[in-house]
């Protein structure tokens, strides 16, 4: 499959902003950051999932997550901005109100869903006298963000923190285990 670019992406989020009447966030280096995020998911699963959460590789799982997700418009509604804050509103966009910290909306039976199909797609091979595979791809971690706290299980750091706006050089991986899903 060929890697889609950078370019490709942005225009394709300029032209659904402009059809929905919202704009991209204005400030550059946060902006570069989801469009790569975008590419990544999309050149790694085939379509673009949101560079801010977890995702299972799985369309299916994964329908809802694909930006932009089902949960923007009454993110933007509600917030002045998606859950990302890729998508916002005219008053973020003219800097009339701060960037707003938008909370998770996606239920959490389906991010349990993506969280249990992404890890079973690392689990070890099923008979003991099977060799473990080798790694197929890179194992989730648990990433916080060294400049306000928010955790998340994904391969990568994100490309930029959801909450702080902090940059992917701020996430540290938590080396223990933690059972997550209660
Ligand atoms: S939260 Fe924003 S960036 Fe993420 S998928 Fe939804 S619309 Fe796209």
């Amino acid at each position: 499959m060929t890697p889609i670019s950078i370019e490709a992406v942005q225009a394709r989020a300029e032209a659904d902003a402009r059809t929905f009447g919202y704009h991209l966030v204005p400030d550059p280096d946060l902006l570069q950051g989801f469009l790569e995020g975008l590419k990544a998911n999309e050149d790694r699963y085939g379509y673009p999932s949101c560079p801010c959460r977890l995702a299972s590789g799985k369309l299916e799982i994964d329908r809802d997550i694909i930006c932009p997700c089902d949960y923007r418009d009454p993110d933007v509604a509600q917030f002045g901005a998606c859950y990302c804050r890729l998508y916002v509103n005219k008053e973020v966009y003219e800097k009339k109100v701060e960037l707003p910290t938008v909370p998770e909306r996606r239920p959490m039976e389906k991010q349990s869903r993506t969280f249990m199909a992404a890890t079973a797609a690392q689990a070890p091979a099923a008979t003991p006298t099977e060799k473990a595979a080798p790694p197929s791809g890179i194992e989730p971690k648990l990433w916080y963000c060294s400049q306000c706290g928010y955790v998340v299980f994904r391969e990568d750091a994100p490309y930029v923190c959801p909450i702080c706006k902090a940059k992917r050089e701020m996430f540290k991986e938590i080396k223990t285990r933690i059972d997550f899903i209660g």
